[in-house]
């Protein structure tokens, strides 16, 4: 959601901004723009809509010169899509330009102050009164732009990463952040800044993660960190452990359909070093060197959102059955406001695929104020909710560029099974034979997944006969249950077709009404402790004229017999399938959405990382 970019050294800026904004239009934005110093003038282009048309609005009189520059892709929050919404803001002076990724949610009473000194807004964002609280506070204490900055993010209230540069001081990006992500990226006499690491991974590998509540001044040369106390904090540089060709298609015709096929090899490296299926032993650090927590505790409360919370409720099912601990899954957005009883010893387990979700992140802070333990479940190496855990493990999937979840999915459910597997182990809870059933079971998990990616045609052929279905249902059981929730999640994504998931046995209370000739309905109806049951349910929909498509397990040959399509999945333990099941439900969602010839990469109103609550 919203990107930030910026640069200052001895290349021209412009190219290395509007390839950043280009890398970062996978987080879902609106509108773009950027502000370039050239010398002491100041030059700002913004358009709504994509970036290519904000390129496209520059013409060959315009100054794209200068080594100075911040751009922002703009996820509107305050104010409809519009070119003069977009961010830079421009300061009522003139003298200043800001960008901003985030929400400031007391600027009405600062609008109304400012307006009653005169000032006159061009917009309707919350960030173009920042701006000018700024500069009002520079003018009126006389002090510097830092100062000014200080003082003026101690009086507000929400979430921000700012960039800000002065036409006066053309050597200076002036950056900070609460809530909302930032990196820098350090070159050789030059700084790159952005929202995340992918604007700037081609140029360096050094990266410092700026910390809530710090200021960046960063100059050609030098970068100091600050908190808001005016007291220096030592930048602390990590190496980025990413490759360029890791955000590119490599060939695939989206980003989408290329994580999918990545995913027995993302399944792989986050298996990796922590399965040994031959010595019968499980290496997950973060759980091992905290076992003490995690065995005390009286219950699990998984923390998440979207895709990441249908992980947490295969989550609920694995650790209640194979850890015997209680379980609750929470929507981060409810669980930080609706004031949950949290006791010292809880166990709170966030799952995140960037880790900067803002409520996920809120969340969480109030629970470890509280005394919980926080375990994260993270795709993103260094990010807010990583650092913020006491403990976690990685899913290890590398970067999710398509605003639709996939191989960051199948790699929580990777960790939470192996975290399951292991606190059973120290718990008692799980037999050695078992224990060793299962973990050969998820060894075996990237070769089943390669082999539904092996031909994808059934499935291409069946979104075409779908694809203009206008709903779908959703039916699963058991374990299949979160995948149901997850398929229609896909589908509603990318294609835009209403969808509901539900619990299969629930239909009956409500969603069979729905049933009809016209509705397609897709069961994730692979061999398991439920079988029997499920297939009584596709009777009913059958008897009730709905189309019905079946994932079903290879062999099966009852399935086929009523269901109008069937794909088939390689046979898995139920604790295990979820992570086969749910790939060609991604396919299914991925083809129907390129066959409508929607943009599945960036699906309308959706940002990929959700940085505003
Ligand atoms: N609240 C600001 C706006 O609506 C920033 C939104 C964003 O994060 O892109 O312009």
């Amino acid at each position: 959601m919203c990107g930030i970019v910026g640069y200052i050294g001895p290349r021209q800026a412009y190219p290395v901004v509007i390839k950043g904004l280009k890398r970062l239009e996978y987080r879902g934005y609106d509108s773009a723009g950027i502000a370039l110093l050239n010398q002491q003038q100041l030059n700002v282009y913004k358009k709504k809509g994509k970036v290519a048309d904000l390129e496209d609005s520059i013409v060959a009189t315009s100054d794209l010169g200068g080594h100075i520059a911040i751009g922002h892709t703009r996820w509107a929050t305050h104010g409809e899509p519009s070119d003069r919404n977009s961010h830079p803001h421009v300061s009522k002076s003139g003298q200043l330009a800001m960008i901003h990724n985030g929400i400031i949610e007391n600027y009405a009473p600062i609008k109304e102050e400012l307006l009653q000194k005169g000032y006159e807004f061009k917009s309707d964002t919350d960030t173009e009164v920042l701006l000018n609280f700024i500069e009002e506070i520079r003018v009126k204490n006389e002090c510097s732009l830092e100062e000014a900055l200080r003082i003026a993010l101690k009086r507000i209230v929400g979430a921000y990463c700012i960039l800000l540069v002065d036409v006066n001081d053309p050597d200076t990006i002036l950056a900070a952040r609460k809530g909302s992500p930032l990196v820098i990226g350090i070159g050789k006499d030059e700084h790159f800044l952005a929202s995340d690491a992918s604007p700037i991974i081609e140029y360096t590998k050094e990266v410092v993660y700026v910390n809530d509540y710090q200021i960046a001044i960063v100059k050609r040369d030098e970068l100091v960190l600050k908190n808001l106390g005016n007291e220096k904090e030592t930048p602390f540089i990590t190496k980025l452990d990413m490759e360029l060709a890791a955000i590119e298609k490599g060939g695939y015709d989206h980003f989408m359909l290329k994580e999918i096929h990545e995913q027995p090899a993302t399944i792989a490296d986050c298996l990796r070093g922590r399965l040994q299926v031959e010595h019968s032993h499980l290496k997950l650090a973060g759980v091992e060197n905290n076992l003490d927590k995690l065995l005390a505790a009286k219950r699990f409360i998984m923390v998440a959102c979207g895709t990441s919370w249908h992980a947490g409720l295969v989550a609920e099912y694995l650790i209640e059955e194979l850890c015997r601990i209680p379980v609750e899954v929470e929507y981060a957005s409810e669980f930080r406001y609706r004031n949950p009883i949290i006791e010292p010893g809880d166990v709170i387990i966030a799952i995140s695929q960037s880790g900067e979700t803002a409520d996920t992140l809120v969340a969480l802070e109030n629970a470890k104020e509280k005394g919980a333990f926080i375990f994260g479940v993270v795709n993103s190496v260094g990010s807010s909710i990583a650092r913020l855990s006491h403990a976690g493990a990685y899913t290890h999937s590398g970067p999710e560029i398509g605003v639709a979840s996939t191989k960051a999915f199948t790699g929580q459910l990777a960790v939470l099974t192996m975290m399951a597997l292991k606190i059973a182990q120290a718990k008692g809870t799980i037999d050695e034979a078992r224990f060793d059933q299962l973990l050969g079971e998820l060894a075996a998990v990237p070769d089943k997944v390669a082999a539904i990616l092996k031909d994808s045609s059934n499935i291409e052929r069946i979104a075409a006969k779908y694809k203009d279905a206008s709903d779908f249902l959703f039916l699963g059981r058991g374990y299949n249950f979160p995948v149901a929730l997850e398929g229609a999640l896909k589908l509603k994504e990318i294609s835009y077709i209403h969808a509901e998931g539900y619990p299969a046995a629930e239909m009956k209370h409500g969603p069979i009404a729905l049933v009809d000739e016209h509705l397609p309905v897709v069961f994730v109806a692979t061999r398991d402790r439920f079988y029997e049951k499920i297939v009584s349910n596709v009777q009913e929909i059958k008897a009730r004229k709905g189309k019905v498509i079946c994932i079903a397990s290879e062999g099966d040959r009852v399935i086929p017999g009523m269901a109008d399509d069937t794909i088939f999945v390689p046979d898995a333990d139920e604790l295990i399938g979820p992570m086969i099941s749910v790939v060609p439900l991604q396919l299914l969602s991925y083809f129907v959405g390129v066959l409508k010839g929607y943009d599945v990469d960036k699906p309308r109103n959706l940002a990929k990382s959700v940085t505003v609550e």
